[in-house]
């Protein structure tokens, strides 16, 4: 375990924003995870989880309490019929953990290859692209139940769309490890997004070697500034930072312009974020300064160099309100925001 005092966090996150914290512990182990959630509990103390840092925004104030970064590794599998339960400590990274999968040809997770963050993290905003998400593999959660003050294993985590019961009662649960089924071979499971499907010959609801669907994603992402790249501004971001609005039929019928629309199990339909934004004067690098639209994807709003929170809350509330006003639509924003709400 690693404990140290007054600790810049802008470099522990991918938008490079974010004041000091006043304690930094990083926790390399469960038991130690849970003795520091334990111990701030115990004391009253702000405690906040940090995996990799990709899906949240932390005020330029910093943050007066402990922050506990997960760091939990190891992997262990066991045969489960023709699915292979493979578990990962929280603190994997989740790309290097979807290699392995495809290296070690288990299908279930190729589509999601790309995405910055932790294990850890993946079960909180059931992370997804390209037709699959974790909801569809994941059969357990361990966690730190900090209510309850025990260690519980969680199979049924509401998932729904970038949702879940983490993100119902924010904090309650520290991720400790996720178990994924998957299944052994060659084949991708069927893909299931248009885009992806053109780009690697086959039709929607085929299946495709799985290295060749992970190549394709990649590609696919870095067209759009989708994977981390040190040296590209344009990915200087927390991804998508609006996720796509639920609407019902005649809410949808009501908007002026008829958006790109996919419909729901639920008779909603999601309509697409990027096409309102644009459709509402915000298009590729609109704002001038430090924070704005990145040149390669409406969606995500990325920090050019030397920009603040107080930058990115500004960007952020013009584009929802434009929305708002050209549509009657309200954008919600997918990573957390620590502190002030938007
Ligand atoms: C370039 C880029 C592309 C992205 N693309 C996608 C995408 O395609 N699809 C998608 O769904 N997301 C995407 N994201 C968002 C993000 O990568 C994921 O949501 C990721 O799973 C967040 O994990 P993290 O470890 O970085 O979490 P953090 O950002 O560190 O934390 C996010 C939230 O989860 C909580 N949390 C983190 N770890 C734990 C834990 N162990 N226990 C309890 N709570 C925890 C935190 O407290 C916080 O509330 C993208 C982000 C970027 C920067």
């Amino acid at each position: 375990m690693l404990d140290r005092a007054d600790v810049p966090l802008a470099p522990l996150t991918t938008l490079r924003l974010g004041g000091r914290a006043k304690r930094l512990v990083t926790a390399y182990d469960e038991q130690s995870v849970v003795a520091v959630a334990r111990e701030a509990d115990g004391a009253g103390e702000p405690l906040l989880v940090l995996g990799g840092g990709s899906n949240v925004v932390l005020p330029d104030e910093g943050f007066d309490g402990t922050v506990l970064r997960i760091a939990v590794h190891g992997l262990a599998a066991t045969q489960d019929g023709d699915r292979v339960l493979l578990t990962a400590g929280a603190g994997e990274e989740w790309e290097s953990f979807v290699a392995l999968c495809v290296a070690d040809r288990l299908a279930g997770v190729e589509a999601l290859s790309g995405i910055p963050g932790l294990v850890g993290g993946s079960p909180v905003q059931n992370i997804g692209a390209y037709g699959q998400d974790v909801a569809q593999t994941i059969t357990a959660v361990r966690a730190y139940d900090r209510r309850e003050k025990a260690v519980v294993a969680l199979t049924d985590c509401g998932f729904s769309y970038r949702h879940s019961v983490f993100k119902d009662e924010p904090g309650r649960w520290v991720v400790l490890a996720v178990t994924f089924a998957l299944t052994s071979s060659e084949l991708s499971e069927p893909v299931g997004y248009a885009e992806l499907a053109r780009r690697l010959g086959v039709e929607v609801g085929e299946r495709a070697p799985l290295g060749e669907v992970r190549e394709a994603v990649l590609a696919l992402r870095r067209g759009k500034g989708m994977v981390l790249d040190a040296s590209d501004p344009d990915t200087r971001s927390a991804g998508s930072f609006f996720t796509n609005p639920l609407l019902t039929t005649e809410q949808l019928a009501a908007l002026p312009e008829q958006p790109p629309s996919w419909p729901e199990a639920d008779g909603r339909v999601k309509v697409s974020a990027a096409w309102l934004i644009e459709r509402s004067g915000f298009g590729k690098g609109a704002f001038d300064g430090p924070v704005g639209i990145s040149s390669k994807h409406t969606l995500a709003l990325v920090n050019r160099g030397g920009g603040t929170t107080a930058d990115l809350r500004r960007v952020a509330s013009a584009v929802r309100d434009g929305v708002r006003g050209r549509f009657g639509v309200e954008l919600v924003p997918e990573p957390v925001f620590v502190g002030e709400p938007l």
